[in-house]
């Protein structure tokens, strides 16, 4: 559906995602998820569409002039909300842009954006000491002349095997804490940067999940994105200089709340569509006494899934607005992830054996979704972040 408070020119781009999502990731769902770790070769077709739209993503780049209007990261949502809609293990297997390339948006200086902003960027923090608590990394990043010599491993990254480079995260100093952690740009094909191993998923399964390893793996000093080399010992200062690392996730959790956006209503809609074919029509005017029990269901589904679009809508558009979005990014995420995992085993529940059935996606989509609430920060994390902000509480305070 057209959402009606959007400008014409993110309308335009919401039909036209909703088409590519429909006529050329849907009908290969089922296909890439029986053969994980197969390149999905018809995502070429994809990227034409994507280029068509690119007049529509350069509508607010980095400057909105308008509060009226969304700029890049609204686009951003918008557009990925109806390809998750399509299907949400091939969007994030498309050959394109990752969640390394809003880490690069967010936190890299201009020449680097122009750099690697188009490249497929991937974005590895994770590790195996090192999951919800990002602080923890033991991956480092030691200056010697003008490289940096990286060494670590990397976990769980997405399109970690298939991306043209990687925005890693690493510590100058593992003794000086989260003040010492930045990000690096790492390009495939640098020497002493491997990929050891690929995971197979519950869900998601088009994409592919990698572990890296980084053995004294050197890359050029201009790599080090926003180029702080620094460590500030300052308290102020530091605490700006993680809050930069950490600006990413407000910029790329809204992404990956409109994908859970996008899943719970592909769920919605093929639930009614099967409910249809039974004969049940839902019927919005009438009194609720006279609406059976899964109409009301599906309606309270349907309320809070609009709820969590507006808020998500609106901590993107705080991000293209330059207003500090880290309190909505993480409600919104909090809030799509969990209602994108209510709805899609709901779902399944309302239809039941239809909904068990690998002859529809429902079953899919319910597993596709529980990554929506782990990655970028799982449900636990958001709802700590946002107790934080509300109550005016250190990290130190609340754990
Ligand atoms: C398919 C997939 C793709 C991924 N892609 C990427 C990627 O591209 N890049 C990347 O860097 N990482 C990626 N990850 C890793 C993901 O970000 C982590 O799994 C996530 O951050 C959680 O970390 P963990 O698994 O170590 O769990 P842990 O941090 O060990 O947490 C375990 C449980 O404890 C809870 N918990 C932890 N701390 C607290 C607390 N303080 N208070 C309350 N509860 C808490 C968590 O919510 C969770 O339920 C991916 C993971 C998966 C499964």
């Amino acid at each position: 559906m057209i959402h009606p408070l959007l400008p014409n020119q993110l309308q335009k781009t919401q039909e036209t995602m909703r088409m590519a999502a429909e006529f050329i990731l849907r009908p290969i769902s089922r296909k890439y998820d029986k053969a994980e770790h197969e390149p999905p070769v018809e995502m070429e077709q994809l990227n034409q569409a994507a280029a068509a739209q690119k007049k529509d993503s350069e509508i607010g780049d980095d400057s909105v002039k308008s509060m009226d209007l969304g700029g890049r990261n609204l686009w951003a949502v918008i557009s990925l909300e109806q390809m998750c809609w399509g299907d949400v293990g091939l969007f994030l297997a498309r050959p394109g842009t990752g969640l390394g390339n809003a880490a690069i948006m967010a936190v890299g200086d201009n020449e680097q954006k122009a750099k690697w902003g188009k490249r497929w960027a991937a974005m590895a923090i994770t590790e195996p000491g090192a999951g919800s608590d990002s602080k923890n990394i033991s991956t480092t990043a030691v200056l010697d002349g003008d490289e940096w010599v990286l060494d670590g491993e990397k976990i769980y990254v997405t399109d970690g095997d298939r991306c043209d480079c990687v925005v890693v995260w690493a510590t100058l100093n593992k003794s000086m804490g989260k003040t010492a952690i930045r990000s690096f740009l790492v390009e495939k094909g640098t020497p002493g940067f491997s990929v050891a191993r690929l995971e197979k998923k519950l869900g998601i399964r088009a994409s592919d999940t990698a572990t890296l390893i980084f053995d004294n793996c050197r890359i050029p000093r201009e790599n080090l994105l926003g180029g702080k080399e620094e460590i500030e010992t300052d308290i102020n200062a530091a605490k700006k200089s993680f809050g930069g690392a950490m600006q990413t996730f407000d910029n790329t959790r809204p992404m990956v709340a409109g994908m859970a956006i996008g899943l719970g209503q592909a769920a919605l809609d093929m639930t009614r569509a099967l409910l249809a074919e039974e004969g049940y029509e839902q019927n919005y005017g009438g009194s609720m006494h006279h609406q059976t029990a899964i109409q009301s269901e599906l309606e309270m589904l349907e309320a809070e899934l609009e709820a969590a679009r507006l808020l998500v809508y609106k901590s993107a558009w705080m991000m293209d607005n330059k207003m500090p979005n880290s309190k909505e990014a993480s409600m919104g995420k909090a809030k799509a992830g969990r209602i994108g995992n209510k709805i899609s085993l709901k779902c399944v529940e309302i239809c039941s054996m239809q909904g068990f059935s690998e002859d529809h996606l429902l079953e899919k989509f319910s597993r596709d979704s529980k990554i929506l609430d782990i990655f970028e920060g799982t449900q636990q994390i958001q709802q700590l972040i946002v107790a934080r902000q509300v109550l005016g509480k250190s990290s130190q305070d609340l754990k």
